[in-house]
């Protein structure tokens, strides 16, 4: 018998994975399985290797995949494994040895998965292998060898999900959770520590998001460069290859998919480096969102930040050497407990010195349950004020040097809105909402997410007016 079962038990006491339908729910899939991808799937192992299958269908089925009873009507086959004893992880090599044999297209998942080098030298064409648990790393892998088929009469969402953004752009958010502990925070009580996202369903996301239209991507999680810490940088397969969960892996394969790609709450840590050529190939966004927070090396130490000032100026201006295009964003607290006029000194300093070309700052106030509450040296809410009309009288300047060094410069401007007057745009230094617009008087013509190469004619303090360049 061709069957690709539900099991537990011995192979003869397999079940169907599907069960058979009743007349009127054939009827109804019946419009679909000419053409929607049918997956099988194997099930050895406990009960809660047989929950986790529950958990893999569900997802699939949820995404219009139809589950095959046998070997001959699948597209691809799942087998979860057992590895408690000897005789489990024989059964189960042997399972794979069946669908590989009667089928073909093989993904493996469950106990097993952990020795994927075992399973790869008995049955080298299984297309994947992934560990217990991963449901999203199996499902991404069924992604991969037979894509979904999105009904857009019959999907109540969209294949790319339902957005609050404008088409063109999406926040991509590969992580929860945080590590750190900065004493003003609460995040970490909150959301718990880091929980990385696997690499491959990061990137399906993404790849799916751009095939509906997304012209850029912003990458977002509480720590961007910790990426995939938490995993141990485990590898997830993805179209025959397996890829790495970690933060430059990732920005390469996102810049690899032709669109923009803009880092956000990225910390300049050391491995920041290796993106920076990323970035000066063009393929992803010179642009880099580090929230500092201070630069006080006394602040910093009481904030529970890295608190090396000198390294990270030399970092930016070795950055800035592979990268002369690089724009920093960041985001400062002024005020924070015990804060001196000395410490509020270095902290302007530093904005002109690492020239910060886009910055929010924020009076401190004291979060219910911050440990930074406990602190002695309150600032009076008077000098918070006052600092932090300083910061933004100094910030300013720093960014409209650098929005007039723009003037009489051509670059590419992603379009985000169009009226009766013309278009607003950002160019690849300003993120939406946060950062500045490029203006685009009388520019009619186009459409919010097309990218126009402009000339630039004038600047302001935050802002660009530019046209675009003439077609000849
Ligand atoms: S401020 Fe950011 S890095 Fe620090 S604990 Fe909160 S979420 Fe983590």
């Amino acid at each position: 018998m061709s069957k690709a079962p539900i099991s537990k038990t011995p192979k003869s006491n397999r079940q169907s994975s599907t069960d058979r339908p009743s007349p009127k729910v054939r009827r109804k899939s019946d419009t679909r399985t000419a053409t929607a991808p049918r997956v099988g799937l194997v099930s050895l192992g406990c009960p809660k290797a047989l929950v986790d299958s529950e958990r893999i269908i569900t997802k699939l089925r949820s995404e219009g995949y139809e589950l095959s009873a046998d070997y001959a009507g699948a597209d691809v086959v799942i087998v979860n494994t057992c590895g408690f004893l000897d005789s489990a992880k024989a059964e189960s090599l042997e399972a794979i040895g069946e669908a590989v044999a009667k089928n073909g297209k093989v993904i493996v998942t469950g106990c097993l998965g952990v020795e994927k080098g075992r399973i790869l030298a008995a049955h080298p064409a299984v297309l994947a292998v992934t560990g217990p648990h991963q449901y999203e790393a199996v499902v991404a892998a069924v992604h991969d060898a037979v894509p979904p088929l999105h009904d857009p009469y019959v999907d109540l969402v969209p294949e790319a999900g339902l957005r609050l953004t404008p088409r063109h752009y999406a926040y991509l958010k590969i992580s929860e959770g945080c590590n750190n502990r900065c004493s003003f925070c609460i995040i970490p009580s909150l959301r718990g520590d880091l929980a990385s996202r696997p690499a491959n369903q990061v990137i399906a996301e993404a790849e799916r998001l751009v095939r509906a239209g997304v012209k850029e991507l912003l990458v977002i999680s509480q720590d961007t460069s910790a990426y995939g810490l938490d995993l141990k940088y485990a590898t997830s397969p993805w179209k025959g290859r397996d890829i790495r969960a970690k933060f430059y892996d990732l920005c390469a394969e996102l810049g690899a998919l032709g669109v923009w790609v803009r880092l956000h709450y990225v910390y300049p840590y050391p491995h920041v480096d290796e993106v920076i050529p990323l970035m000066a190939e063009g393929k992803i966004l010179p642009y880099l969102d580090i929230p500092f927070q201070h630069a006080s090396p006394r602040v910093l130490r009481a904030m529970k930040r890295p608190a090396s000032n000198d390294k990270v100026l030399k970092r930016i201006a070795a950055w800035r050497n592979a990268c002369p295009d690089l724009a920093l964003r960041s985001t400062f607290i002024v005020g924070f407990p015990g804060e001196t006029e000395d410490d509020f000194q270095q902290l302007l300093d530093f904005v002109g010195e690492a020239r910060i070309a886009r910055a929010g700052c924020f009076k401190y106030e004291p979060v219910a349950g911050a440990t930074a509450n406990a602190l002695e040296g309150a600032v009076p809410e008077a000098v918070k004020e006052e600092r932090w009309h300083r910061f933004m009288a100094a910030q300013q300047e720093v960014s409209t040097a650098i929005m007039a060094a723009r003037v009489g410069k051509q670059f590419e401007v992603l379009i985000d809105e169009v009226d009766d007057e013309g278009a607003i745009g950002r160019s690849p230094w300003d993120a939406p909402d946060i950062d500045g617009s490029v203006f685009l008087n009388g520019a009619t013509g186009v459409q919010p997410g097309d990218l126009v190469p402009v000339t630039v004619l004038h600047a302001d303090e935050y802002d660009l007016w530019a046209e675009p360049v003439a077609v000849s």
